[in-house]
């Protein structure tokens, strides 16, 4: 890349984080805090979402908008990947899982915060090029598997956190199950192409599962076959 492109995106990440600050602020009667933490802000601004865009979308790359990635799926608005994040709460020495890896960038924002992330796709083609990417970038601490993700993934279970990032009819049980104690799920669950509401599920020390609706939001279907 020239210089000249790399400080054109460097800019362009600027006024997207200012864009994403004003959403966290505006929408703070919802979700409880009207500001990011530091970590979640340095990943957001530090990670190339150009990178995980197809070219004939580069120009929005920096937009504050979800963005078509191929096969009818798409990259999620940056705000609600900020406000996941921040909701999952992720810590340096945790263990996540993200269903719906996409073009790998939640993932890649996941991987700037903790130990490692395992990531889930139901469609090949996707999950192969955002492994590609990821190992591109140096992401070493991204595992990208294509699987569906209802029913989570036993062989690396538990996890501090789960995010899933399509969204569900209603919260899939095997993912409350591989949450260990103390652990978050953060699910938009609703009906497919219609409103949905955003949730957080927390397991309490004694393995109850508690679910509070965060904000409404639009996510492609998490679909249950493959
Ligand atoms: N997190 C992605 C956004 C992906 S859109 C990103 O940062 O780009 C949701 C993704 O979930 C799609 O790629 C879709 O194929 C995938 N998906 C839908 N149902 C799934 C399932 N049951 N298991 C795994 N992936 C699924």
């Amino acid at each position: 890349m020239s210089d000249k492109s790399a400080e054109k995106h460097t800019e362009a990440r600027h006024w997207l984080m200012e864009r994403v600050l004003a959403e966290t602020r505006e929408t703070a009667h919802l979700t409880g805090f009207s500001e990011l933490s530091d970590r979640v802000i340095k990943a957001i601004a530090t990670t190339p979402r150009h990178c995980f865009i197809p070219p004939e979308q580069q120009d929005w790359a920096y937009a504050d908008a979800p963005l078509p990635i191929g096969r009818g799926q798409t990259i999620s608005q940056p705000f609600i990947v900020a406000l996941m994040t921040e909701l999952l709460a992720p810590g340096p020495e945790d263990v996540v899982l993200e269903i719906g890896a996409g073009s790998g960038y939640q993932a890649a924002i996941l991987a700037h915060l903790v130990q490692q992330v395992y990531t889930l796709e139901r469609i090949p083609e996707l999950a192969m090029m955002a492994t590609q990417r990821l190992q591109e970038l140096g992401f070493a601490n991204v595992t990208v598997c294509v699987g569906n993700g209802v029913q989570g993934w036993e062989e690396q279970a538990p996890f501090d956190g789960i995010i899933v990032t399509a969204a569900a009819t209603e919260t899939p049980p095997a993912l409350v199950r591989q949450l260990k104690p103390g652990g978050r799920l953060v699910i938009p669950v609703g009906p497919p192409h219609r409103t949905q509401d955003l949730r957080v599920v927390e397991k309490d020390a004694q393995g109850v599962a508690h679910s509070r609706s965060v904000l409404p939001v639009v996510f492609v279907p998490l679909i249950d076959r493959g």
